[in-house]
């Protein structure tokens, strides 16, 4: 029987439980393919620590090139510009024309586009653009910083760039559009992120959105400026013909499965499942991505297809440099440094199952003790 291929457009948080399937899936007639932009993978969970100083560069990303190697998947470093679910082919920006059974999209998002652009305004993502602030900062030149945005991305830069631990001397302007920070969380959450941030003497401009004529002016009051006022899907760049919501996602099934296009699979921040889709984070992208391979397990043995069900609390973990975090699930929000053990334990334990080998990754004491003893 004539092999089949399946192509993963962007090696996103979703894909890589699918990356680790090449070897498998190749004996029952499958071929895995990643095209992705880049070689790595920035790992959003670790960035913010790793501006702040408290993660260094491998702690945060993993080699998406070494990891299809590792297991039998086929790597390409490429843009997707197009999506023909006629011809079932993709291409690239360079022309390059790919063949595809399957198509899993899983090409996250980028921060909201810009008329202004300048080398020292950094947007949060793609996160390869916001690692970009890591060489400035150190430098030393960067003292004077100004972070667009008071939701999670913005806070915890702000929060992990001001820590007291962390080895840069930063004076911080946060403007947040909104009458508080973290408008989305627990009122408590806003207060206590509110109190720590302004104890450090970071000023907090709220019901302050900022305009883009005003960006050329804020490049000279600040050494830096960190775009984290919201985001669309990458897929709004890429020319394709497929059911998407209001923002621009694509539409999918529960089971991942896009609508009225049975070989086309999207997850992760590009996607839209069931009837109202979730909010764009990493925790649904990282479930979603173990139900795709339940999918494509389901295809291969002719058994019904699993559904994405998300925890019954979504919980969320800020970091604040490595003595400090601040935990939310639903209504609840409690911060110690209980919560930044947790969250490296929780962390690198992910992290590690794909940028080490089995024998090498850490086990949960070790992870425990290495945490307390940062
Ligand atoms: C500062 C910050 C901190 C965050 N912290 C957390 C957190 O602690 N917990 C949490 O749950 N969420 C967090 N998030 C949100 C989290 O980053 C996203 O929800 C998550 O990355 C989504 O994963 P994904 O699988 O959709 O795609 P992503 O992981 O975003 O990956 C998309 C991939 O697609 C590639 N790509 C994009 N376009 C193309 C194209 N056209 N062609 C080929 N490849 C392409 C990219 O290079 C990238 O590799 C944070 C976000 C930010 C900005």
């Amino acid at each position: 029987m004539k092999s089949k291929t399946l192509l993963i457009c962007g090696g996103g948080h979703a894909s890589l439980p699918a990356l680790k399937m090449g070897s498998l899936w190749k004996e029952a007639g499958l071929e895995v393919v990643l095209l992705s932009t880049h070689r790595y993978l920035y790992y959003s969970g670790a960035v913010p620590q790793f501006l702040g100083g408290f993660y260094g560069m491998d702690d945060a990303r993993i080699d998406l090139k070494v990891l299809c190697q590792n297991y039998g998947t086929t790597f390409t470093e490429g843009t997707v510009t197009e999506i023909d679910e006629t011809k079932q082919t993709v291409v690239l920006s360079d022309g390059q024309e790919f063949a595809w059974d399957f198509l899993f999209i899983n090409t996250g998002v980028v921060s909201r586009p810009l008329s202004f652009a300048h080398p020292r305004l950094f947007p949060v993502k793609p996160m390869t653009e916001l690692i970009k602030l890591k060489p400035v900062l150190e430098t030393g030149k960067a003292r004077k910083i100004a972070v667009l945005g008071g939701g999670a991305a913005g806070c915890e830069i702000a929060l992990n760039l001001t820590a007291p631990d962390s080895p840069f001397q930063i004076q911080l302007t946060l403007l947040e559009a909104g009458d508080q920070i973290l408008s989305s969380f627990p009122k408590k959450l806003s207060r206590m992120v509110t109190e720590t941030l302004t104890r450090r003497g970071v000023e907090i401009r709220l019901s302050e959105p900022f305009s883009e004529e005003e960006l050329p002016g804020m490049m000279t009051q600040f050494d830096a400026v960190i775009h984290a006022a919201g985001n669309i899907p990458a897929t709004k760049s890429i020319r394709h013909g497929l059911p998407a919501d209001a923002a621009g996602r694509i539409r999918v099934t529960d089971s991942l499965q896009c609508v009225g296009h049975p070989k086309i699979y999207a997850a992760g921040d590009a996607a839209s499942p069931g009837a109202v889709g979730y909010p764009p984070i990493g925790v649904h992208a990282v479930k979603q991505g173990v139900t795709f391979r339940g999918v494509m397990e389901a295809l291969l043995h002719g058994k019904k297809l699993p559904s994405y069900k998300s925890y019954p609390l979504t919980p969320l973990i800020l970091s604040d440099g490595h003595s400090g975090g601040f935990f939310i699930a639903d209504k609840m929000a409690a911060s110690g440094r209980w919560a930044i053990i947790l969250k490296y334990m929780l962390d690198m334990n992910w992290l590690e199952k794909y940028t080490r080998p089995p024998a090498e990754r850490r086990s949960w004491l070790r992870l425990f003790l290495d945490a307390s003893a940062r």
